[in-house]
């Protein structure tokens, strides 16, 4: 079976090429995987834009409606990084249904994965750090309330915190959310998730692996889970702008496999969102997020 991937063409909203968010590695991580033999076309599915009652599951009303009216306030807008125009609120409509779709697939399929998603530091409140809306949470809470799953395990290895999803499912017993990351990054005031390791500054392959080789029993073992979503943000790389660990290409693929072989072999559906990764050296970048890609084809 091919690897169920979902992409939107509007997942890129045309930022300035120096924004320092790099938009541009959505089309070229495309690129990326088309050369690689992957995204054919019978193993592509778009996504429609979210409809608000799904936003709503996981976001205030006031501010999901701000985003899809592009009013959202100046000082809200700052924390996100850049402002929500038309274009930005299309992309978070679709990376978020992009997610929900992803996770379908993978319930169906075993595997499936978004080329976009991870904006783990969209709060329950608002956006903030480059992230609009959470698609997981708002992907689990959907698959929840429809009864699709009953327990969901978020998996959230970007080098950032995963305080949005920890501030949005924190009340939510059917949803387990694990981070580890970088102890001295973004956000600064973090977000207790119901699972959380911090690392130091330049933790590198062998003792970030030793970590994850680790917890990873731990967690698949504490409940059914029907779904995990992993956030397979490629920031903890050596030569990320924003990261502060030391990971090496072999690192990541080697993190990837791990985490993808641990759910599959358990016999978990697994949805893969890209999270972050940072770069001025951009098709390197696409290619880092590719890594995820391939790992998950090879369990497809
Ligand atoms: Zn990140």
């Amino acid at each position: 079976m091919p690897l169920q991937i979902v992409h939107h063409p509007d997942y890129d909203a045309g930022f300035a090429v120096n924004h320092r968010f790099p938009m541009s590695k959505y089309p070229l991580l495309m690129e990326a995987l088309r050369a690689r033999g992957l995204a054919i076309p019978e193993a592509l599915s778009m996504p429609e834009p979210a409809p608000a009652k799904w936003l709503k599951l996981a976001h205030a009303a006031d501010y999901v409606d701000q985003v899809l009216a592009c009013e959202v306030p100046e000082r809200i807008e700052r924390e996100i990084g850049f402002p929500v125009g038309r274009r930005v609120s299309l992309r978070a409509q679709l990376a978020t249904a992009g997610t929900v779709l992803a996770a379908r697939l993978a319930l169906k399929h075993g595997i499936a994965c978004n080329a976009a998603g991870g904006s783990h530091h969209a709060r329950r409140a608002q956006g903030a750090g480059f992230c609009t809306f959470n698609d997981v949470a708002v992907a689990s809470l959907a698959l929840l309330a429809e009864r699709a799953v009953e327990n969901v395990l978020v998996v959230d290895l970007d080098v950032h915190q995963g305080d949005g999803t920890a501030d949005i499912l924190k009340d939510e017993p059917r949803a387990f959310t694990f981070s580890m990351h970088g102890d001295r990054n973004y956000p600064a005031r973090k977000i207790a998730s119901d699972l959380d390791i911090a690392l130091p500054d330049g933790t590198g392959d062998a003792a970030y692996l030793d970590r994850l080789r680790a917890i990873l029993p731990e967690l698949s073992t504490r409940r059914r889970w029907d779904i995990v979503f992993y956030n397979a943000g490629v920031d903890v790389h050596a030569e990320d702008r924003l990261g502060r660990l030391a990971l090496s290409d072999n690192g990541l693929r080697a993190r990837d496999e791990m985490v993808i072989n641990h759910f599959r072999t358990a016999g978990i559906p697994l949805c893969g969102v890209i999270g972050g990764g940072y770069s001025t050296d951009v098709p390197a970048l696409a290619a880092r997020h590719a890594i995820l890609f391939e790992a998950a084809a090879r369990c497809a």
